[in-house]
């Protein structure tokens, strides 16, 4: 048994807020590339090699990405055998804004949504989602999620003769209706049951999943394999200029759901699709209190209960 300190998840969670927001994980700058040389000798591909140029001076130079550093998501993974010393949430929510502070990040977030909009001044609080996993680790993945893209991004409540048929079609009208607010080329995150507050989180859960990894159903693997292809045919291209690649990839994510019911969600990401994960194990518990010595129990003594 061990207990993982709040203190360590403040600090893990500042540096993953400045990590994200400069360095893009290697699975998209792959794709990203991927992409640059598909689209070869032409305006498409120009913009694709702008958007490396882009993310190798952030990277070599430690500034953001964009300018938008947006709303932090924090994703914690907590093992069920974890023992936290200290206030989970707070902690997080501290670190963010440490991250935002220390690394000089664009803070974007205000307290009051509907009549003040103060900004809060140091980009807290963040969405935290948590969820209880088997083991002792906690895993926290940052997601620093800009406005053009999440804006852009659609639910709907989809009877069951719907089909996944329906699904195709609403998934497609979304990034047709996006088209270049969303910062082509993107990531398709698509939440498929549940309810509509379930389909929402797997949508957005659906883009913590590396590019080139489907989903390991068959049917819903080939699903995302129909839509990457019919996405990528509307011609939007990056920057929505035109070229054959508007989506980097699709991922979608399903839970059961109500026999009256199909909710679905889409939720795009653009080609700033930053996240950063760590790992934290538990470090082993130092008892606070004394437990009498073996040869005490056995009642052989150590000289100090002499009853
Ligand atoms: S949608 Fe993405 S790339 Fe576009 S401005 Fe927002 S964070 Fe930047």
């Amino acid at each position: 048994m061990g207990y993982i300190d709040a203190e360590s998840v403040r600090k893990t969670v500042r540096d993953l807020c400045i990590q994200a927001c400069t360095v893009l994980p290697d699975d998209v700058l792959s794709a990203l590339r991927r992409s640059r040389d598909a689209e070869g000798k032409s305006l498409a591909g120009d913009i694709m090699d702008m958007l490396l140029e882009n993310a190798e001076i952030a990277a070599g130079e430690k500034v953001p990405i964009c300018q938008d550093t947006g709303l932090v998501h924090v994703f914690l993974d907590l093992g069920r055998d974890v023992t936290m010393k200290g206030d989970l949430f707070q902690a997080v929510v501290e670190g963010v804004a440490l991250g935002y502070t220390e690394g000089y990040l664009r803070k974007s977030v205000v307290d009051d949504p509907l009549f003040d909009r103060v900004n809060t001044k140091d980009n807290s609080p963040p969405v935290i989602h948590l969820e209880l996993v088997p083991g002792s680790d906690l895993t926290i993945t940052v997601m620093p999620k800009g406005t053009g893209s999440e804006n852009m991004s659609r639910l709907a409540m989809l009877t069951p003769a719907a089909g996944p048929e329906g699904v195709k079609r609403f998934v497609l009208d979304t990034v047709k209706n996006a088209g270049a607010n969303a910062c082509p080329p993107m990531i398709v995150g698509v939440g498929v049951g549940g309810m509509m507050d379930k389909a929402a989180y797997l949508a957005k859960r659906a883009l913590l999943r590396r590019i080139g990894e489907r989903n390991p159903d068959d049917r819903v693997a080939a699903l995302e394999a129909e839509l990457l292809r019919e996405i990528n045919e509307l011609g939007i291209g990056p920057a929505g200029l035109g070229g054959s690649t508007t989506a980097l990839w699709v991922a979608i994510e399903t839970y059961p759901t109500h026999i009256g019911a199909l909710p679905v969600a889409v939720n795009l990401q653009c080609h700033a699709a930053r996240r950063a994960t760590a790992v934290l194990r538990p470090e082993s518990v130092s008892c606070e209190w004394d437990l009498p010595k073996r040869d005490a129990l056995n009642g052989k003594g150590g000289g100090k209960d002499e009853r």
